[in-house]
């Protein structure tokens, strides 16, 4: 009998015959409470009406318009769309399906734009699974064993992580800054360095958010030797963290930006935006692809960007992700296994600890369990899957919280039993 590999694992025992919000319901006539969002790509929550309307409408008129072959209307109104949410000076856009892909666009080009051949990346981040995108990738050696050898001229360098260091935020951000011109003065000088890749809050590798002196500190560095900093806003783009970039939190602006995921609610659509000066660098041909901005996909973005901006998703993001923050701390307040909550927005993790500090993802792991019991589905993430994550729709409530919340303790009560 056929059946899928068994190295895919799912997180949860749930076969979802239906989606709608932020709700999944289950073959098993449950209701699940989805705070996973399909690791963070459903920004507008499950089959969102306008977006299944113009998705429709799109799939009836034409489905597949090819762009390297004829221009469409959905990408072209894209292109305009989200020339309105993009960074003032990021007006040239190259579309592609899926984060890893575009994380790759954005390497290619800056290696072509600068004639150099590092890149430079944070401890922790992730980046995508396809060869170079799993290179550039340090959240876990998961996600690079076996698939030696790797890309070459990725140089790894410290990212603030406050907690795994035991160190306040002004000190892992100097420690990290210290370590990175260190590495450019020992590993790769700036005449091999062509860029600093980093997400704005370390998705995967933990959910922490990197510190505006540390951004400013690379985007400071990246001036002054001519390389670029290309944000990865694959999992903080789109509202995600109550900002509608990741980097509005820190004054920075990136050379490349990186997104993906909650731009189309569910459609894969990937791209990255550029300055047009540095866009034109690229070698005409070198990049494309058969199904790059399909036209579908570019539709449900433009519906998405449209409800995201109608029903002000980034407001609500912040202001509910500030409720339910609220929540994960007083559970982490009376709860000795819980070390650290963390994260902006609708972007927050727990990371469970051992009574000696260590991570523990065994506990991680039974509450997830006990969670899904309770009706609330979550993700794990960090480098020893010691971190419950929550990435709900930027369209929940304040009930949907408060459920939530109330499913949550319960789960830690049991997991930590
Ligand atoms: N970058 C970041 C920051 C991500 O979170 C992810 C996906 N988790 C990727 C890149 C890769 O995206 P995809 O799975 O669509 O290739």
């Amino acid at each position: 009998m056929t059946a899928l590999s068994p190295h895919l694992r799912q997180a949860t025992p749930v076969t979802a015959v239906r989606g709608e919000g932020v709700h999944l319901y289950g073959e098993d006539g449950r209701r699940y409470l989805d705070f996973t969002a399909g690791i963070g790509v459903t920004s507008t929550g499950h089959c969102h009406p306008r977006v299944v309307a113009a998705a429709q409408e799109q799939v009836g008129t034409l489905i597949h318009g090819q762009y390297t072959t004829v221009m469409h209307q959905p990408l072209r109104r894209l292109v305009d769309r989200l020339g309105e949410v993009l960074p003032p000076g990021l007006d040239s856009l190259f579309l592609t399906n899926s984060g890893s892909e575009a994380v790759e666009s954005a390497l290619r080009l800056a290696r072509q734009a600068t004639g150099r051949p590092n890149v430079l990346v944070c401890h922790g981040g992730f980046h995508g699974r396809t060869v170079a995108a799993a290179a550039m990738t340090t959240s876990g050696t998961r996600f690079r064993s076996g698939f030696a050898p790797l890309m070459s001229g990725v140089v790894v360098t410290p990212f603030p992580t406050a907690f795994r260091y035991g160190w306040d935020e002004e000190r892992a951000t100097r420690f990290a800054l210290q370590e990175l011109d260190y590495t450019l003065r020992t590993v790769s000088s700036p005449d091999d360095t062509a860029a600093i890749v980093v997400e704005p809050v370390l998705g995967e590798g933990g959910y922490v958010p990197a510190t505006a002196a540390f951004l400013q500190g690379l985007r400071e560095r990246a001036d002054r030797h001519g390389f670029l900093l290309v944000l990865d806003e694959v999992q903080t783009g789109v509202g995600r963290t109550g900002r509608f970039w990741g980097h509005d939190h820190f004054g920075v602006t990136p050379d490349i930006l990186v997104t993906a995921k909650g731009l189309a609610s569910g459609f894969p659509l990937s791209g990255i935006a550029a300055p047009e000066e540095l866009m034109r660098k690229v070698w005409p041909g070198s990049q494309g692809g058969t199904y790059g901005a399909n036209a579908v996909a570019c539709a449900a973005a433009c519906a998405t960007l449209d409800v995201v901006r109608d029903e002000k998703l980034v407001q609500n993001a912040d202001t509910m992700g500030a409720r339910l923050r609220q929540g994960l701390d007083a559970v982490a307040e009376r709860t000795a296994g819980i070390g650290d909550v963390r994260g902006l927005g609708l972007m927050l993790g727990t990371e469970f600890v051992t009574a000696d500090g260590a991570p523990d993802p065994d506990t991680a792991a039974r509450v997830q369990r006990a969670a899904v019991d309770e009706g609330l589905l979550l993700l794990l993430c960090g480098a020893w899957n010691q971190v419950v994550r929550m990435i709900p729709a930027l369209v929940i409530d304040g009930t949907a919280v408060d459920e939530g919340l109330a499913a949550w303790a319960r789960a830690v009560e049991t997991g930590t039993a």
